[in-house]
């Protein structure tokens, strides 16, 4: 189940040539779709078009097709600090080690593309990778994360609001640039027992106090 953030009054992020999250999710949603189901995989998408879905609309769908993984597409905006690497970032669900395997494989075959991309000037947060991000009583933030039943990661690709990244999203070699490391992780999660990269040991403190650090209304409910 391929889950693209944000739609329709929602638009998410949205880049310095105007392209909103909410549209290059879905792009990339449905190349990597594309790619899955010619190589057999039965693939779903919580929405195929520029349409509102709520949270809860999105776990039901996933839980209810008992569906091996479940992968929410995002696009970040700063704040983060300029960096050499991109700031490719995978949140996985607390206590669930199939959850901490599909975010590493997510997180190692989307950075080790993306690293390779010359003229793009990346951010990046110190903590980037794959890791939890966990409120103050220790719980996972983010209920696309924390509440389904399926095993689940949501991937932040990199910072559609940062004017260099953002405009290299909005040309025509960056979907199927993406797209396939994204199946090829979805792939090995499904049919081996391979780790991508490891998960930061220590959880991130999501800190609504302290400014926007993800793409704006991942509702934490
Ligand atoms: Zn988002």
């Amino acid at each position: 189940m391929l889950d693209p953030g944000h739609g329709g009054k929602d638009p998410g992020t949205r880049g310095p040539t105007g392209l909103t999250e909410s549209e290059i999710n879905l792009e990339v949603a449905v190349a990597v779709s594309q790619i899955l189901k010619q190589e057999g995989f039965s693939t779903f998408l919580t929405r195929s078009g520029d349409h509102y879905i709520s949270l809860n609309e999105r776990i039901a769908l996933g839980d209810a097709a008992n569906a091996a993984a479940f992968i929410s597409i995002h696009h970040n905006a700063p704040k983060a600090a300029a960096s050499k690497t991109p700031g490719t970032e995978v949140f996985a669900q607390s206590g669930d080690s199939e959850s901490a395997r599909l975010a590493g494989l997510l997180h190692q075959e989307v950075f080790d593309v993306l690293k390779t991309i010359d003229g793009v000037q990346w951010t990046s947060r110190w903590d980037a990778g794959a890791l939890r991000v966990v409120n103050s009583e220790g719980k996972d933030a983010y209920s696309l994360v924390r509440r389904p039943e399926t095993t689940n990661a949501l991937i932040e690709i990199a910072y559609l609001a940062s004017p260099s990244e953002g405009t290299f999203m909005a040309g025509d070699e960056y979907v199927p640039l993406v797209a396939s490391p994204l199946a090829k992780a979805i792939r090995t999660f499904l049919t081996t027992n391979q780790d991508g990269t490891p998960l930061l040991e220590r959880a991130r403190i999501h800190n609504p106090s302290g400014g926007r650090t993800i793409c704006p209304d991942i509702a934490l409910e």
